[in-house]
C-alpha cells in the first residue's frame, strides 16, 4: 500500500498545478519550512517533505487530492503537529498538507447544542469560545493549546476529561471530507439522533488521516458545568489505585477526571520540585476532578474525599477556586516535560489495559525496564486504564533495549485483555505492532476499506499498516 518516489517531473509537474489553481502564496518549498512540517510531537525520525501546500477552503483540498492522484503524489495531512507516533511524518516525501489556514468557527448554534468548525481550529480556542456561550466541547487532549480539532478527529483524541465524557468520535455528529480522489463528501448528520445509512462518519474519526482529508465537521455541545472541584489523593501504594478509582465514583456521582501518576513518576515529579502538597509515605498520586451544580459540589467533594480515605488514601487536598485547582493539577500537566528531562531518551506509550488490570500493569512496566536496563514511569488516565508508559534510558547503545522493552509491554497488555493505544493512534511507531492484537484477516479487511478510499495508496501513505 505505498507509493513508490515519484520522479521530480511528476513532483514539479502537480506543484504547478496546485500553484496556479491556490495561488503561489499557499505552497511552499524553502528548506526551513519543509524541515518544520517534517516532524511530530514524537519519537519518529523526521522526514521533510518535498512541499508543504496550506489550502484556505475545501475546494483547495479537492484541487490538490485530484492532481495528486493524477500524478500518484503522496500526500500527508496535518494539524498542529502534536501527534504521538508519526502520523503526520510524511515517511513517503511528497506534499504535506497543513490545515492550519482552515480555522475558521463556522457557527456556534446555541438552540441546536452544535459548533461547525473548519479542521484548522484549535482545540483550546474552541473550548474558549463554546464556553463563552454557556455550552461545553468535552474533549481535552493536554496538548489543546496547540492541536487542532482536524488532527483530533483523524486520533479519535482522549483526554483527562474523558472518563466522564467520553472520547472525540462521541461528539462528532457529520464530517465534510475530501478522499484521495478529490470527491467532496458530507457524511453524517447535526442532528443528535440520525441512523441513515452505513456510519462512515465513526469510520473517519480515528482513521489517522489515511483515508479522507477532514474538511469541516459538526460537534455536538452540552451545557456549561456549573462549578468544578479537583482532589488529589496520596496512595500507599499501587495496589490502592482501583480501589480508590472505585471509591472516587461513591454516591451515583462519576469524576470527570481520574489521573493517576505511579511510584516512578512520583518520584520523579518530586526531584522536579513538582508536588507542593506532597505526603512523603505516598508510592502513587491520583487526581480527581468532580463537575456539576455548584450547590451539590461540595457535598460531593466531602464524600469523595471520605471514600478515597476510606479507600486508604493517606492525604486527600482539595480545591475549587480556578488559581487553586491549577495549582494541584501542575504536577499532572509538568510529568511529560520532567520525563523529558530526566534522561536523554524516552520512549511514551499509551496502552490501555482493564481497570481491575492497572496495578498489574505498573508492576509488569518495572519487571520488563528492569529486564531490559532501562527505567519505567507511568502516568496518565487511571479511570480509563489508559497509561502512558514512558520508557527512559541515557546511553545511545540501549536503543534495541528499549525496542525489545516495548514489544514486552505491548505482549503484557494484549495478554491482560488490553489494547495498543488509548488515543494516540497507531502512525508509523506502533504500526509493526498492530498484529500482535489484530487478526491477519481483520487487517486484511482494513486494507480493503483503506483502497476503496484511495486506490493509489497517496493518502498518508506508511500510517497504520506499515
Ligand atoms: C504534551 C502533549 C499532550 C498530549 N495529550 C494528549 C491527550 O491528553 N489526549 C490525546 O488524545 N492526545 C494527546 N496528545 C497527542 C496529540 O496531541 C493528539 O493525537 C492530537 O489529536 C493531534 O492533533 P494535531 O492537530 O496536532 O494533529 P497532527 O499531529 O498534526 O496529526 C495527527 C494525525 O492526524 C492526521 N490529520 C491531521 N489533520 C487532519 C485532517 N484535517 N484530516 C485528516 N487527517 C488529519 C495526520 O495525518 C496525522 O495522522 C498529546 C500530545 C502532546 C505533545
Amino acid at each position: 500500500l505505498t507509493v513508490s518516489p515519484q520522479p521530480s517531473s511528476a513532483l514539479d509537474a502537480a506543484l504547478i498545478e496546485i500553484e496556479r489553481s491556490l495561488g503561489p502564496s499557499q505552497v511552499a518549498t524553502d528548506d526551513e519550512i519543509r524541515q518544520r512540517y517534517g516532524h511530530d510531537e514524537s519519537e519518529a525520525v523526521p522526514h521533510a517533505p518535498d512541499a508543504v501546500v496550506f489550502p484556505a477552503t475545501a475546494r483547495d483540498v479537492v484541487e490538490v487530492m485530484r492532481v495528486a492522484t493524477r500524478r500518484l503524489i503522496p500526500v500527508t495531512p496535518r494539524g498542529g503537529g502534536t501527534g504521538r507516533v508519526g502520523g503526520s511524518v510524511p515517511v513517503a516525501g511528497g506534499i504535506v498538507l497543513s490545515l492550519e489556514r482552515m480555522q475558521r468557527t463556522k457557527a456556534i448554534e446555541r438552540n441546536d447544542s452544535i459548533a461547525v468548525v473548519e479542521p484548522g481550529v484549535v482545540t483550546g480556542e474552541l473550548h474558549r469560545q463554546v464556553e463563552a456561550e454557556g455550552l461545553f466541547y468535552p474533549p481535552d487532549p493536554n496538548s489543546a493549546a496547540t492541536c487542532q480539532i482536524g488532527g483530533n478527529i483523524a486520533e479519535n483524541a482522549g483526554g483527562p476529561r474523558a472518563f466522564r465524557y467520553g472520547v472525540t468520535r462521541d461528539y462528532v455528529l457529520g464530517l465534510q471530507v475530501v478522499t484521495a480522489e478529490g470527491s467532496l463528501l458530507k457524511l453524517g448528520k447535526r442532528t443528535f439522533k440520525g441512523v441513515t445509512g452505513y456510519d462512515l462518519t465513526s469510520l473517519i474519526v480515528g482513521s489517522e488521516g489515511t483515508l479522507a482529508v477532514v474538511t469541516e465537521a459538526t460537534l455536538k455541545l452540552i451545557p456549561k458545568p456549573e462549578a468544578v472541584a479537583t482532589l488529589l489523593a496520596f496512595l500507599p501504594d499501587v495496589r490502592s489505585i482501583e480501589r480508590a478509582t472505585i471509591a472516587a465514583s461513591t454516591g451515583g456521582v462519576v469524576p470527570r477526571c481520574v489521573e493517576l501518576l505511579d511510584r516512578e513518576a512520583l518520584t520523579i515529579a518530586r526531584e522536579n520540585a513538582l508536588t507542593p502538597l506532597d505526603d512523603g509515605r505516598a508510592h502513587a498520586m491520583l487526581l480527581i476532578e468532580l463537575d456539576g451544580d455548584a450547590a451539590a459540589l461540595a457535598r460531593q467533594v466531602e464524600r469523595c474525599g471520605n471514600a478515597l480515605t476510606q479507600a486508604g488514601a493517606l492525604k486527600v487536598v482539595s480545591a475549587s477556586d480556578p488559581v487553586e485547582r491549577e495549582r494541584l493539577w501542575e504536577t499532572r500537566r509538568e510529568m511529560s516535560r520532567a520525563l523529558r528531562a530526566r534522561a536523554r531518551h524516552k520512549l511514551a506509550e499509551d496502552v490501555v489495559v482493564p481497570l481491575s488490570r492497572i496495578a498489574d500493569l505498573i508492576d509488569a512496566c518495572q519487571t520488563i525496564a528492569q529486564a531490559c536496563g532501562l527505567r519505567a514511569a507511568a502516568h496518565g488516565h487511571a479511570g480509563d486504564g489508559n497509561l502512558h508508559v514512558n520508557f527512559l534510558w541515557d546511553r545511545d547503545d540501549q536503543t534495541a533495549q528499549a525496542q525489545r522493552a516495548v514489544r514486552k509491554l505491548f505482549e503484557a497488555v494484549i495478554a491482560m485483555g488490553g489494547t495498543l493505544s488509548g488515543e494516540h493512534g497507531i502512525g508509523i511507531l506502533k504500526a509493526p505492532y498492530l498484529g500482535l492484537e489484530q487478526s491477519d484477516e481483520l487487517i486484511a479487511v482494513q486494507r480493503r476499506i483503506k483502497r476503496l478510499f484511495d486506490p493509489y495508496a497517496i493518502l498518508n501513505p506508511g500510517k497504520i499498516f506499515g
